[in-house]
Parts: structure tokens; C-alpha cells; sequence
């Protein structure tokens, strides 16, 4: 059995996968310790956003996910009748998929195994060591040895608790309910949702075409603890009492109680370990947003450790990761608390905060706000990022939007499909005009191509762009 790798990611959850994808790709031998000896079933994470589309198209393999799932082209901020509109980005995916987590995960693992990922299941990481130039791992009974390891480890991370990384935050408040079902009576409407003295309900199809999500906060069964089992006559009469409607739930694949505890982990690195993911953040499941960041944290950690491994990057570049990645932990950590508040209190005073929410996001600049920081699509890096979301020009720090490039003024080829390969690229717009890499690059990592995009829109005035492998510009040059 093989015990040495250059990269151990505890976890094969989505973010533990994508991570473990994404070093493969850039050829980190590398290998996911899952303790589970089968992929879990449950459908948890429902939506996929458009931006984690943008992550799996960068890599050629939206298709997978968008074949599987419905688009559903709102999306919700604490269930409020006032839906988000992605339809104002420049995107490929301005709508949210809705594709159940075990599907979701079951095309993560494909992936992992089609680039030689070592998966090894009911492996549970029981001891994590950072011995300074190395790290020595417990696992499965057995002792291994990895450069660096990185926690996907989940809510209760062994490997946040080893590195000694404070996970601070609220205890859990309340509980909710979850029930994925065959509906009797289903509502006529793809996505229904209510609000008011009675409690809260929304509900959505699975995408499946068979099954329902129905998610319940009762004010009646708010305190029940969450290791109580939810069963469907407590669906049933909520559902009734709140929606005023019987649903006539049946045959439910899951049913599930889950709390608003949040907490957000005091550093994402600590010497030769890492977090993403659950491991780094938890928060009520609110918007949608979990799974989604924990993909997005590994597409951000994933290039730069593959290249401090391969020894083209310094070490000091995994620090950006927690310099990028911690404030979008942040934002979410706020963002899902004050969901979970407006989705828990049924008194006067909150309900009329609700209408005014509502009223609010009726206004164009207030919902595209909102829905930018939900979907990730207004997620910028560094010093720049706040003007890239004011006056909308592509700046150093901003996702690079898909577009159609004429390469030498005929060949049309997509900007995504140029990043397949986990490269760098480098556009020129202007012959001769050069972006300034950063001065570790190895012009080997980049893909250096002459071309135009075929419509304007964030590149109007662009002469030369260096992207990221993750698809973000690391630097713009301007007219
Ligand atoms: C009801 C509900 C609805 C949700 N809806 C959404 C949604 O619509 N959109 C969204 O983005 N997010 C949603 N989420 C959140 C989403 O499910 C999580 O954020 C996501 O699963 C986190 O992925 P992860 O890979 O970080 O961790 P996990 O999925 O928790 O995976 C961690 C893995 O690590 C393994 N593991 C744990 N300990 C060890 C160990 N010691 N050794 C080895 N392996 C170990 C576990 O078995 C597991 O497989 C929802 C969550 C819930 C509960």
C-alpha cells in the first residue's frame, strides 16, 4: 500500500473531490481519505450556483451537471417573495441548477477517478502531525507522510481539531425541516414559498421530476432537538398550517433536521495545513451557499498548492489563499445569520422588516447586490474588487466572464475552453500589449493567445489580460 503522498486531502465530500481534481489535474500526486465506505445518498446541497457552473465549465465539465438538473432562474435571500434576478451578469448561467449534493458528488468522483485520483474509502483521518518540513497522517490503522494536507473534512473537522484552529461562532438556536417527498397535491407554481405568524415553508422540485423539497421553520417544533427524527405527519400538518394547503407529502427519501448554528474557523492555513470548505464554515443552509463556497475555496486553494508543491511558486503564496478566501467566509457567515434571523421570528416587527427586505430588493441595483454576493458572481480579490462591482470593467482581482474569442480575426474559440488544462492565460487584444505576470510565473504555465473578444461587454477597452487558472484576472491592461 502506497503511504507517501505530495498532497493528502482528508474528505471526500465536494470540496475534499474538487480539490483532489484540481491538484491531479496540475499532476500533484494526491490522494482523498474518505471514512465512509460509500458515497452518501442524502440530496443536502440543492443548488448549484451559476459561478460554480462558470468553475465546472473552466474546466469543460458544466455539461455534466447542467444534463442532470433544472435551471430555476430566481434564486431566494431568506425566502422573501422578492426573488433574485441573475439575469442582469455576463454569464453563461444566469439561473441556479437545482441537482441533488449525491448527484453532484457522484460527477466530482468520476472526475477524480478519470484523472487517477487515489480515492481510498473507509480511510477515517485519525491523527495529523505537522512535523515543520513534512506531515504525518493516521489513517485506516495506517501511518502515511504528505507535504501538506488539507481538512474536507466536514462540520466537525479532526483536522481543524488537530491543527488546534478555533472554530468560533453561535451554538445552534434553532431547528428546521427538510423533507425530499412525492407530492400528492403538488403547487402549481416550480417554487413556492410563504412567510408569515404561522411560520415558514418553501417548496421546490427536486429536479428529478419526481420528488419535492419541502423546507419547514414551525414556530411549534423550532426547539425539538435536531436528533429527533422528522416524520411526515409533522411535515404534513406544518405544510397544512402554513402553506394552508395539503401538500399530501409521501414516499420521502430524506427527512432531515438541521440547526443555524454558525461558525467561521480562525485561520484557512496553519503551517503545512489547510481547510476548505465545511471545515472552514458552517452556517444555516440558507441561499444555498455551503456547498458552493467549499467548491470555490478549492478551485482558489487548488492551483496554488499544486504549484508550491511542484516548487514553481513560494510557499508564501498559500497565504493568499486565506487572504482571499477568509473575508468570502465572512461575508457568508453574516449573510446566513441575518437569513436565519429573518427565517425564525414570526412576530410583527420581523414580518415588517420582510416587506421592507421585500420592497428593497424590488429596486434593480439592491437585488443585483444581493444576488451577486449569493451567487458568487460579484466575488472579486483584492484592492480592486469594490470598483469591479461599481463601474462593471474588467480590473486585476475580477472573474473573467466567459466569451467568444476570434483567434487571428477567423477561428472562434470560447475564453473557458482556453483554461481547460489548469493553465494560465494570457490575452492579448492589442498585438504587443503584455500584462504583467507575477515574477514566480513560469511562462510554461501560461497559454499566451492573440485574439478578440466578439462582443465588447467587460472587455470594452482592454488591451492585454492575464487570467488565473481559476479563472480570475491577476492583471488588466487598459487604453
Ligand atoms: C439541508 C441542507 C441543505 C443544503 N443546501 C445547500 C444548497 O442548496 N447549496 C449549497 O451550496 N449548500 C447547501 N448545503 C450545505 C452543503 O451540504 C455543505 O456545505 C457541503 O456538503 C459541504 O461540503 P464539504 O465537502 O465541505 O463537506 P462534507 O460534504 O461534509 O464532506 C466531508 C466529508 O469528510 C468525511 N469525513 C469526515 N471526517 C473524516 C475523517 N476524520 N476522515 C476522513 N473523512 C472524514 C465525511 O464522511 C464527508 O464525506 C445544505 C446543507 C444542508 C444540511
Amino acid at each position: 500500500m502506497k503511504k507517501t503522498y505530495e498532497v493528502i486531502v482528508a474528505g471526500a465530500g465536494p470540496a475534499g473531490l474538487w480539490l483532489a481534481c484540481e491538484l491531479r489535474l496540475a499532476g500533484v500526486d494526491v490522494a482523498v481519505m474518505e471514512r465512509r465506505t460509500e458515497r452518501s445518498a442524502q440530496s443536502r446541497a440543492l443548488t448549484v450556483h451559476g459561478r460554480s457552473l462558470e468553475i465546472f465549465a473552466l474546466r469543460g465539465l458544466a455539461d455534466r451537471f447542467v444534463a442532470a438538473g433544472k435551471p430555476i432562474p430566481t434564486g431566494h435571500y431568506a425566502v422573501l417573495d422578492t426573488r433574485l434576478d441573475f439575469s442582469p451578469f455576463e454569464t453563461s448561467f444566469p439561473y441556479t441548477l437545482f441537482i441533488p449534493q449525491a448527484a453532484t458528488e457522484e460527477r466530482l468522483e468520476m472526475r477524480a477517478a478519470e484523472l487517477g485520483v487515489d480515492i481510498l474509502r473507509g480511510t477515517a483521518v485519525a491523527g495529523v502531525e505537522d512535523l515543520g518540513d513534512h506531515v504525518r497522517v493516521s489513517a485506516g490503522g495506517e501511518t502515511f507522510t504528505s507535504l501538506y494536507v488539507v481538512g474536507a473534512d466536514g462540520a466537525r473537522s479532526l483536522v481543524r481539531e488537530q491543527a488546534a484552529i478555533a472554530f468560533d461562532g453561535f451554538a445552534a438556536r434553532n431547528t428546521m425541516m427538510l423533507a425530499d417527498v412525492v407530492l400528492g397535491m403538488p403547487p402549481a407554481r416550480p417554487v413556492v414559498s410563504v412567510t408569515d405568524e404561522n411560520g415558514s415553508v418553501m417548496l421546490a422540485p427536486l429536479g428529478d421530476g419526481i420528488h419535492h423539497r419541502i423546507v419547514l421553520v414551525d414556530p411549534r417544533r423550532m426547539h425539538v432537538p435536531r436528533s429527533e427524527p422528522v416524520t411526515l405527519e409533522e411535515v404534513a400538518d406544518a405544510a397544512q398550517r402554513i402553506l394552508g394547503l395539503d401538500c399530501q407529502p409521501r414516499d420521502p427519501i430524506w427527512l432531515s433536521r438541521f440547526t443555524d448554528e454558525t461558525r467561521l474557523a480562525s485561520a484557512y492555513r496553519k503551517g503545512r495545513v489547510m481547510l476548505v470548505g465545511d471545515a472552514a464554515h458552517i452556517h444555516a443552509p440558507m441561499g444555498g451557499q455551503g456547498m458552493n463556497v467549499g467548491i470555490q475555496d478549492a478551485m482558489n486553494l487548488g492551483w496554488k498548492l499544486a504549484a508550491v508543491v511542484r516548487g514553481s511558486a513560494p510557499e508564501t503564496l498559500l497565504d493568499s489563499y486565506e487572504e482571499e478566501r477568509r473575508p468570502v467566509g465572512q461575508t457568508l457567515y453574516a449573510n446566513t445569520l441575518a437569513q436565519a434571523g429573518l427565517v425564525t421570528r414570526f412576530d410583527p416587527a420581523t414580518l415588517a422588516l420582510r416587506a421592507t427586505l421585500n420592497d428593497l430588493l424590488a429596486i434593480p441595483a439592491a437585488n443585483r447586490r444581493m444576488a451577486g454576493e449569493l451567487s458568487g458572481f460579484d466575488l472579486a480579490y483584492g484592492p480592486e474588487a469594490a470598483a469591479v462591482r461599481t463601474d462593471g470593467r474588467l480590473a486585476a482581482g475580477a472573474r473573467v466572464p466567459d466569451t467568444v474569442l476570434a483567434i487571428h480575426g477567423k477561428e472562434e474559440k470560447n475564453l473557458y475552453g482556453l483554461l481547460e488544462a489548469g493553465n494560465w492565460l494570457h490575452l492579448a487584444f492589442d498585438a504587443g500589449a503584455e500584462a504583467p505576470p507575477p515574477a514566480w510565473l513560469d511562462a510554461n504555465a501560461v497559454r499566451f493567445v492573440s485574439a478578440a473578444p466578439k462582443h465588447d461587454g467587460i472587455f470594452a477597452g482592454v488591451r492585454a489580460a492575464l487570467v488565473r487558472p481559476d479563472g480570475y484576472a491577476a492583471a488588466v491592461v487598459r487604453q
